[in-house]
């Protein structure tokens, strides 16, 4: 359906994209994922022309869009696009934003579009909001009627740019779930993402971007349990953790649990699971600091979620001398080794060279 050959990019000195090929077939679901900055966003641009491709070729169902012949308003009309900023309307309501379109662009009759633009409001779970303008709807919602007007272009593809990024936290799932309704339906789309749970078990194929280039693709388990280049492994493993580097005493224990209780959302851990993570960290950091009296104060702290296993495990790794509160007698106080104990599975402790590490995984029960 879309095919891109030698694709290249530069903004002025600055070359984005340096030689981009892929492929997208009907039907298909594909994530696009990468560190920012190494042109996703201009790769999608790119595609439905709204940047122009600075080389290389670009076809749609066998078209080559960049050729001076090709009828590009229709050929854009194939491609919806999905913005971080929703991009509606302000001053029309949500079915107005969904009708102005298929009537002005497409030569529908008002009753013709506002009939689709109400089935489709319905699918995406607002039918109740039609009257309501942007600015009276959550950032939820307003992406959802995003979506549905995207899809009364009746578009062949959609192009998603991180469509949940400028979303609070609690509204994401909302808008996720619309997307996989569609992929379900066999919608093509390419999506941009940072949700990589979401990337994962909706995609049929997974684009890691990286210098310019497509660096590494293939399906989700690769990409996301056995990614062959290092970069993308790297990637991968950064996304999939949360680390904090303490390098004094006077940590802020306030901004380590807020990071933490973001990361719990992120993947959408239980109340519970948080709570004993924000313990559990707040334990081990007053036991190191108890510890570490006579040495420099210095913990890596990094929490990484399973999906695999449906486990948090936490690692609090030290420098310096051999220290293991967890030996009978190292510490005059033993409560918080209790606490720790008690909140805490698998626990393990390992001299790795002149590092004391920690590992365990936080109780579900
Ligand atoms: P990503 O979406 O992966 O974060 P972008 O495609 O937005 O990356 O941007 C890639 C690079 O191109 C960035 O360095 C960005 O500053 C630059 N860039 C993007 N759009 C423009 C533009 N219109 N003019 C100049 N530089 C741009
Ligand atoms: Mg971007």
């Amino acid at each position: 359906m879309i095919k891109v050959e030698h694709l290249s990019k530069q903004f002025g000195e600055l070359t984005v994209l340096r030689e981009v090929n892929a492929e997208i077939k009907k039907g298909e679901v594909i994530s696009i994922i990468g560190p920012s900055g190494t042109g996703k966003s201009t790769f999608l641009r790119c595609l439905n022309l709204l940047e122009m491709p600075s080389g290389g070729r670009i076809f749609i169902d066998g078209t080559d869009i960049l050729d001076k012949s090709a009828d590009v308003p229709k050929l854009r009309q194939k491609m919806g696009m999905v913005f971080q900023s929703f991009n509606l309307f302000a001053h029309l309501t949500a079915l107005e934003n969904l009708t102005i379109g298929p009537v002005k662009l497409l030569g529908r009759s008002k009753e013709q579009a506002g009939k689709k633009a109400m089935e489709l409001l319905k699918m995406v779970g607002l039918a109740e909001k039609a009257g309501s303008f942007p600015d009276e709807l959550s950032g939820g919602q307003k992406q959802r009627v995003a979506i549905a007007r995207c899809l009364a272009m009746e578009p062949e593809i959609i192009l998603f740019d991180e469509p949940t990024s400028a979303l609070d936290p609690t509204m994401v799932s909302e808008v996720l779930a619309v997307i996989r309704r569609l992929a379900k339906e066999g919608m093509t789309m390419a999506v941009v993402t940072h949700e990589m749970d979401f990337a994962r078990d909706v995609s049929n194929r997974v684009f890691y971007m990286d210098e310019g280039i497509i660096y590494e693709e293939g399906p989700p388990q690769q990409i996301f349990e056995n990614p062959q280049k290092e970069k993308t492994r790297v990637f991968i493993n950064r996304v999939r953790s949360l680390t904090y580097h303490i390098r004094n005493q006077n940590y802020d224990l306030y901004a380590i649990n807020g990071e933490i209780e973001h990361f719990c959302e992120k993947h959408v851990l239980p109340k519970t699971t948080r709570n004993k993570a924000l313990l559990l960290v707040e334990e081990l950091l007053e036991i190191f600091s108890a510890g570490q009296v006579t040495r420099q104060f210095e913990i890596d702290l990094t929490l990484s979620y399973s999906e695999k296993q449906d486990s948090l495990e936490i690692v609090a790794e030290s420098a310096g001398d051999y220290f293991n509160p967890f030996e009978e007698n190292t510490l005059p106080d033993q409560l918080g080794v209790t606490i720790i104990k008690n909140l805490s599975e698998n626990m393990e402790y390992q001299r790795v060279s002149d590092r004391n590490r920690f590992s365990m995984t936080v109780k579900k029960q």
